[in-house]
């Protein structure tokens, strides 16, 4: 009997003779948005290409991942719980990703695996997208994990006054603020850790803050990483909160909403980062055709 995931089916190349195939690869997958947001940037590009979903079971994603580049896939995405592993898997690392830790974009060229970072600069570009002013800011980053660390190089990069890293244990938080000092030096960024209990504390850290990004995983659990003290000391009305998570009014920012500021789930972040991954394998020069801002309407239509 075939031991095919039956979702894996809908991304080998062989099926799709004439066009070119993508895939998203993640544990769950079923319900990514990725190739509804492919097959519009295709349609408005007039690119001929199939983008389906790929479930590898944990522990297998760098077998996958190889069988399907081996049967002809053109480019892969990457999401949970996955990054690191095409991180350990791509032959070439971009400078972002690197940086980023992480990868979730991938592409052979000149016959090697090239792994990119498309995250940091899908939130960096939804933010001004909004009309977010980032350049001498003060930020405040909840979380130490893995999205904020692919978010940080990409903020730095647009030299916002401070960016303080806030987290439930400060160790990650402490160890960020280290692996990034350099860059924030270059930007003349102050750049800073704090504990999210030291953000009840409005002698701890100046408050409050233009911009709070929640990249936490506790709006998936319908909690808030920020206690009802920290939320007075955080926002004000001129505030604006932006959570990773999509899909829903998260916890982080009901609170936000409670003080006046102005919210924004992630789902813009998503289709930016997927903009920049359709870009490095089809061609910059796609990039007069696509319209991020117009596939992220119908996603929420
Ligand atoms: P990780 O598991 O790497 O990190 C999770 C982080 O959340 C850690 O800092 C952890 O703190 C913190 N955390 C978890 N639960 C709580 C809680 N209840 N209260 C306070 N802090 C908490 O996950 P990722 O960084 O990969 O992902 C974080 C979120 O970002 C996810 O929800 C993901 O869906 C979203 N995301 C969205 C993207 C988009 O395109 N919109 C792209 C990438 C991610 P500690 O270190 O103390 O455990």
């Amino acid at each position: 009997m075939s031991s095919i995931n039956p979702l894996d089916l809908h991304t080998d190349p062989r099926h799709f003779v004439g066009k070119d195939v993508y895939a998203v690869a993640g544990n769950p997958i079923s319900h990514s948005k990725s190739p509804f947001i492919h097959q519009h940037f295709a349609e408005q590009a007039k690119q001929k290409i199939h983008y389906g979903r790929l479930q590898p079971d944990i522990g297998t994603f760098a077998e996958a991942a190889k069988s399907f580049f081996a049967a002809g896939g053109k480019g892969m995405n990457v999401t949970v719980p996955f990054k690191l592993d095409a991180q350990a898997l791509a032959d070439v690392l971009t400078a972002r990703a690197q940086l980023a830790g992480a990868v979730n974009t991938l592409w052979i060229a000149d016959g090697k695996m090239v792994g990119d970072n498309t995250d940091g600069d899908g939130l960096v570009r939804d933010l001004l997208a909004q009309g977010i002013a980032i350049h001498q800011s003060r930020i405040l980053l909840l979380g130490a994990g893995g999205a904020a660390r692919g978010v940080i190089g990409p903020l730095l990069a647009q030299s916002p006054k401070a960016l303080v890293i806030a987290n439930r244990s400060n160790l990650k938080a402490d160890e960020l603020v280290k692996l990034f000092a350099n860059l924030a030096a270059s930007r003349e960024v102050a750049l800073e850790s704090r504990t999210l209990a030291d953000l009840e504390d409005a002698t701890k850290t100046q408050h409050p803050f233009d911009l709070v990004i929640n990249a936490t995983a506790a709006g998936l659990t319908d909690e808030s990483p920020l206690s009802v003290q920290a939320v007075a000391n955080i926002f004000v009305p001129s505030s604006f909160a932006y959570d990773m998570v999509y899909g829903k009014t998260t916890a982080f920012m009901q609170q936000a909403l409670q003080r006046g500021a102005r919210v924004s789930d992630g789902l813009g972040m998503l289709v930016e980062q997927a903009a920049d991954a359709f870009l490095l394998w089809r061609g910059s020069d796609l990039a007069r055709l696509i319209e991020p801002r117009a596939v992220l309407a119908k996603l929420r239509s």
